[in-house]
């Protein structure tokens, strides 16, 4: 993949469209291409395999905490789901089946990371370099990286002195064999509460160390039945009713996330006789029990972690860490907790999702500085300044109640008339005028102020260090899909020529 492939004249891109990033988001855009009849795009894709988030999150108990016939595809759902939620194993089966329905993978590069993307203003296209070295040019690049990329690992002092095996849950150690070993884990998020009922049983010793106690309600997880399955493969429109009423069921939760945060009560309760039920001891009830809105932060589902908390050898620490030593983490009571193993559950810079460098734009402006008051965009896929680039769940996008890839298909079907847009009226270049994206945001972040995440009592990762939350969208997602149904060229201007 170099530039000098390309036979056409210097103002002629390689390729139509480039796609960085082969997850639900980048797959499901080259799908919506190769469906309009358009062959001319490219994915880069840095890992070896397609699947995104669901191929490198491996963690020992990794699955979906959105009922499994909601994630899949509108166009392609799965009557062989093994359980309501599905393992992370089957979810990345069902991504690459399809890559194979689709044919996706010939214009799939893998093992190549995009370095850099520049816009040529002059010629109103992207250059872009990987990290091999190769170059290529675009008309448009749709940025579908996604926004739990990049792993947070606090710079905790010390952390670079110990002796023993640390890595984080993103890049799980299958080599570490954890039998008898003394773990820490650190951080009690949505990835932590998945592997911790998981590695407590054959450890030698277990310390949980919690900052904060997320709300953890039953899973409601149980095996698919043969007959379903059968029933789901002969009468598809079965699995599309439970899909519909599932959507549905999960809208009237977003009443108490948007609107009415003081509603979450009700959901408290059950978190606290969930609790009850599993957690005998009282002093460590205590420890586990919130003291914010739920909802504030992403809320859990889990039957194993609570039980997993009480065995013995398994101690959960609230005191914070403050440092860590060659033989372990020290507390700040002064305790020196002695390991084998530190895994950081500490989650991902969600509200920092693009490096510095790897995307610039006109006026040679890289898109970290533009958005130093925490990213912006329009309906989370285009910024004002960037010309012809388009994301996939980019800012404000994210949801508390609901599945991801009905986000991605609204926005995929938004890009894939921009990218239509362009081509008819035989321009350059579309950009987005900044009024657009100023009025969007403000009327966003004016909803987002009556939001259980601002109103709630915490501070999560959704939130910006700016106060900003920049993460989650406001709404039903039936108003994104209404509100990107249409892509509308007035908002953009067009360069031609
Ligand atoms: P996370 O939810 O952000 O949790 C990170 C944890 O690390 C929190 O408990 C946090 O505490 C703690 N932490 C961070 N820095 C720390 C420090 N310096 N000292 C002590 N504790 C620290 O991360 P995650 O569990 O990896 O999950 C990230 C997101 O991935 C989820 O919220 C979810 O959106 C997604 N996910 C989804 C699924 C799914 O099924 N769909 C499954 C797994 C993950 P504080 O709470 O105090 O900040």
């Amino acid at each position: 993949m170099t530039a000098s492939h390309s036979t056409q004249g210097p103002d002629k891109p390689d390729v139509e469209t480039a796609i960085i990033g082969a997850g639900f988001g980048g797959l499901c855009m080259a799908i919506a291409l190769k469906k309009s009849g358009r062959r001319s795009f490219v994915i880069l894709e840095k890992e070896a395999d397609a699947g995104g988030t669901w191929l490198v999150n491996r963690y020992p108990g990794c699955a979906c905490d959105v009922p499994s016939h909601l994630y899949s595809y509108s166009f392609e759902l799965n009557a062989n789901w093994s359980r309501a939620y599905s393992p992370q194993p089957e979810i990345h089966a069902y991504v690459q089946r399809c890559v194979d329905k689709y044919d996706l993978a010939p214009h799939i590069r893998f093992n190549t990371e995009l370095e850099q993307a520049q816009f040529d203003e002059a010629a109103g296209l992207w250059r872009l370099q990987t990290a091999g070295g190769d170059t290529l040019t675009a008309r448009t690049l749709v940025g579908a990286l996604g926004f739990l990329n990049l792993p947070a690992i606090p710079d905790i002092p010390g952390r670079d002195t110990f002796e023993g095996t640390s890595f984080h849950s993103r890049y799980w150690n299958e080599d570490c064999d954890l039998t008898g070993k003394r773990v820490a884990v650190i951080g009690t998020g949505a990835s932590a509460i998945q592997f911790v009922p998981q590695i407590a049983p054959k450890v030698g010793a277990l310390t949980v160390f919690q900052r904060t106690p997320p709300w953890v309600l039953p899973k409601p997880d149980r095996p698919v039945t043969g007959f379903e399955h059968w029933l789901f493969r002969h009468v598809p429109a079965v699995q599309r009713a439970i899909r519909g009423g599932i959507y549905w069921a999960l809208e009237c939760l977003a009443i108490p996330f948007i609107r009415r945060p003081k509603a979450m009560r009700m959901f408290e309760r059950l978190g606290k006789w969930h609790m009850r039920r599993q957690v005998p001891d009282s002093a460590l009830r205590e420890k586990l029990t919130p003291s914010y809105r739920l909802g504030c932060k992403r809320i859990l589902f889990s039957n194993d972690y609570y039980p997993s908390l009480t065995k013995p050898g398994v101690e959960v620490v609230t005191d914070a860490v403050t440092e860590i030593t060659p033989a372990g983490v020290v507390t700040e009571d002064g305790r020196h907790h002695d390991v084998d193993v530190i895994i950081y559950g500490t989650g991902f810079k969600a509200t920092d999702p693009v490096p510095r460098g790897l995307i610039i734009g006109s006026g040679n402006r890289d898109i970290v500085d533009a958005w130093d008051d925490g990213p912006e965009a329009y309906l989370g896929t285009a910024v004002s300044g960037f010309p012809n680039l388009f994301f996939i769940i980019g800012p404000n996008t994210g949801l508390g109640h609901s599945s991801m890839i009905f986000m991605i298909e609204s926005q995929v079907a938004y890009i894939a008339e921009a990218v239509a847009s362009l081509q008819n009226a035989g321009a350059r270049s579309l950009e987005l005028k900044p009024k657009v994206q100023q009025r969007y945001n403000e009327d966003i972040q004016k909803k987002l102020k009556k939001t259980v995440w601002l109103t709630g009592g915490c501070r999560s990762w959704y939130l910006h260090p700016s106060g900003k939350n920049v993460t989650l969208w406001p709404g039903f997602t039936w108003q994104f899909r209404r509100r990107t149904r249409r892509f509308s060229i007035s908002d953009y201007t067009v360069s031609s020529g």
